[in-house]
């Protein structure tokens, strides 16, 4: 749980309260008024939040949340708010992250513009073990159906090639 004004709040809680200051410092900015987003926490896999800009809806990843949920509230949140922000303002004519969104980061709430976060990935739930001559390697399913397929994978280290020895089933 985490306190925020001496209040325990729920995880949920704790990025709705966050998106909703990350809204009111962008109307204050931009003397205006966005329309606020809703969230949840559906996100999975190796992104930390997605904007589903057409509708209005952030999902954040919990995995991620859980982690620090310090630094996700003060990282992850704002990188979200700005691509609706800049949705609002720009539509679909500007790059996910280009200057505008760069510039909403900066300005509206003085963080620096970085497009990827620092939390650890979710394991996936299927991967395939492949060993070279000196080390063990973990393929996605994509990669691992690219294999065999015939694409050759070089290991960086010893040069040789990979193989595949087992399938891995990560049941958390
Ligand atoms: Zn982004
Ligand atoms: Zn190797």
């Amino acid at each position: 749980m985490l306190k925020i004004g001496g209040e325990e709040m729920s995880p949920l809680d704790a990025v709705s309260t966050q998106v909703s200051i990350c809204f009111d410092k962008a109307d204050t900015f931009f003397k205006s008024r966005f329309r606020r987003s809703s969230c949840d926490f559906s996100q999975r896999g190796r992104a930390a939040g997605t904007a589903h800009l057409h509708k209005n809806q952030i999902r954040f990843n919990p995995f991620m949340y859980n982690q620090n949920p310090q630094a996700f509230l003060e990282s992850v949140v704002p990188h979200e708010v700005a691509h609706m922000v800049v949705y609002q303002i720009y539509g679909l004519n500007v790059k996910p992250h280009g200057k505008e969104w760069q510039a909403v980061m900066r300005k509206v709430f003085g963080l620096s513009p970085n497009r990827t976060h620092t939390f650890e990935v979710p394991p996936p739930k299927q991967a395939f073990e492949y060993h070279c001559a000196c080390q063990t390697h973990q393929f996605t399913k994509r990669r691992h159906s690219k294999a065999q397929k015939g694409t050759e994978y070089i290991c960086k280290l010893c040069q040789s090639s990979l193989k595949f020895s087992i399938e891995i089933l990560n049941t958390k």
